[in-house]
């Protein structure tokens, strides 16, 4: 591919991403311009960016929602690409085809891997075709009739989810025929309402699971990489809470495995620009499968850039600019530990309740070399309409002990008022001797650290 020439980039995002982004265009001598609901007129991305525009009121499907209001502004702000964050509109094939309709890079994969990857029954059978190993399930279930009979060859437990599925919604364990009813109506109800597509699928549900992700990159010059694992096992309601690199639970010959699982996917679909391939590892039976992959960056991309000091959104940029990756396989080794805490604005002594309101104190604690990525200062005001995390930490030490000692340090000394966040949680985890040892699984939150967590401390 020859290359494209981008001098503006238009960040289709908010929140740290959108200013992870300009600051990233930014190194890299690039401008960039903002989209901004209503409700983000004062945020930082807005203004660190060289520009920014308004595309409409609050509420997201009135304006981080909207494709064509996006690309009109993109283009109406000279603009040579667009680049979409995480969630919103990431994921979606019509939104990179009407950027590219409309002469505009997408810093993403082509529409044509995202259809072939966002639909996760498409996924799995690609995974299949190229052999990397599935859960055990059944695909596209009708009915509550379907269900109890996949579900009675396969057997219970089973865990009925969504085609359409992201964050950790429209998913429903059933232990038994007689939840089978009750599963399929909720799970396919928070479907629709969230994807606006309720179509189910039935996988065997396994109990004793670990998260595992591959992080890979891939230019337009037939280079496939992969910056090795995150281990994201730290999860509540099936939603990330902590995510590190390398995981505890992996050896050699699994983690050689499952990057070479990922990247045979990567290739089979022609996959361009940053993407991860998840898998659940069974700890009992000490294997892993596939679950999806999300055609975009992640999150917890962070905790990658510690390891391998390969700063991912810069690579995407250039990788949309036609340039090749600017490192080989070879070069790609892990140095020490990385942790990332999501810090979200909510109470988890109140079921994790969002807390928006203005933020009257904001002191993370200086020099002490943990990363933050945030969007908030003294005075901003946390919105009640978006995803409610502000900020992640990631700290990064030689080893996994050093790593969480650095975090709780920093953690503790964060001193934030006026919205109550989950920091004082976090510091919970972190200090558990489970989380500790390495051991946790994906239930763990839950089942033990929940019923177990006690009083809110006083701060
Ligand atoms: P460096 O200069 O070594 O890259 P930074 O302090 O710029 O270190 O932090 C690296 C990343 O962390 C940035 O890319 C940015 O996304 C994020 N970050 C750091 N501090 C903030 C902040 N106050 N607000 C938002 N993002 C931040
Ligand atoms: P989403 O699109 O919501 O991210 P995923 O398929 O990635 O959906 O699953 C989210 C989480 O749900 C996983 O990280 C894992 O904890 C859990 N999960 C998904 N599938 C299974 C399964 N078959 N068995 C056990 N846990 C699962
Ligand atoms: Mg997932």
């Amino acid at each position: 591919m020859s290359e494209t020439e981008i001098r503006r980039v238009f960040v289709a995002n908010r929140g740290e991403i959108a200013v992870r982004i300009v600051r990233a265009c930014k190194a890299l001598g690039l401008q960039s311009v903002v989209g901004f609901s209503a409700a983000d007129r004062d945020s930082l991305a807005v203004r660190m960016a060289d520009r920014a525009v308004c595309l409409g009121p609050a509420p997201s499907s009135a304006s981080y929602l909207k494709v064509d209001t996006l690309v009109a502004a993109a283009l109406g702000t000279g603009c040579q690409a667009v680049h979409p964050g995480y969630g919103f509109l990431s994921e979606r094939s019509q939104f990179a085809r009407a950027c590219v309709d409309a002469g505009l890079a997408f810093i993403g994969p082509t529409a044509e891997a995202i259809d072939r990857m966002g639909d996760k029954i498409n996924a799995i059978a690609e995974a299949k075709r190229v052999g990397v190993p599935v859960v055990p399930g059944k695909e596209r279930l009708e009915s509550v009739a379907e269900l109890v009979e996949a579900a009675g060859e396969m057997g219970y437990p089973c865990l009925l989810k969504a085609t359409a599925g992201g964050g950790g919604r429209g998913m429903r364990v059933v232990r038994s025929a007689s939840e089978a009813a009750s599963a399929f109506s909720s799970a396919q109800a928070e479907a629709l309402a969230a994807f606006g597509n309720g179509t189910l699928y039935l996988e065997k549900y396994i109990e004793e699971a670990r998260h595992i992700e591959i992080q890979v990159l891939a230019d337009h010059h037939g280079n496939v990489c992969h910056l090795y694992e995150r281990d994201c096992s730290v999860q509540r309601r099936h939603q990330k809470l902590i995510e590190e690199s390398p995981s505890p639970a992996l050896d050699a010959k699994t983690r050689a495995e499952m990057t070479q699982a990922a990247l045979a996917l990567a290739r089979s679909v022609g996959y361009r620009n940053a993407g991860t391939v998840e898998f659940v590892y069974d700890v009992r039976a000490k294997r892993f499968y596939f679950l999806e992959m999300n055609t975009r960056v992640q999150v917890e991309h962070p905790v990658t850039e510690a390891v391998t000091g390969i700063d991912i959104v810069r690579e995407q940029i250039l990788i949309a600019m036609g340039r090749p990756l600017s490192f080989t396989q070879g070069d790609v080794r892990l140095q020490g530990h990385a942790i990332e805490c999501r810090i979200n604005a909510e109470d988890a002594w109140k079921d994790f309740r969002p807390s928006p309101g203005t933020v009257t104190r904001w002191q993370p604690p200086a020099d002490d070399g943990v990363r933050l990525d945030t969007h908030v200062f003294e005075g901003y005001r946390v919105p009640p309409y978006y995803d409610s995390m502000v900020a992640k930490a990631i700290a990064h030490a030689p080893d996994r002990e050093a790593a969480i000692e650095k975090m709780t340090g920093f953690l503790r000394g964060f001193r934030v008022a006026g919205i109550a966040t989950t920091i004082p949680f976090q510091l919970k985890v972190i200090g558990h001797p489970r989380f500790a040892d390495g051991t946790v699984t994906t239930t763990w939150v839950e089942k033990q650290l929940m019923p177990e967590l006690g009083p809110q401390p006083t701060p």
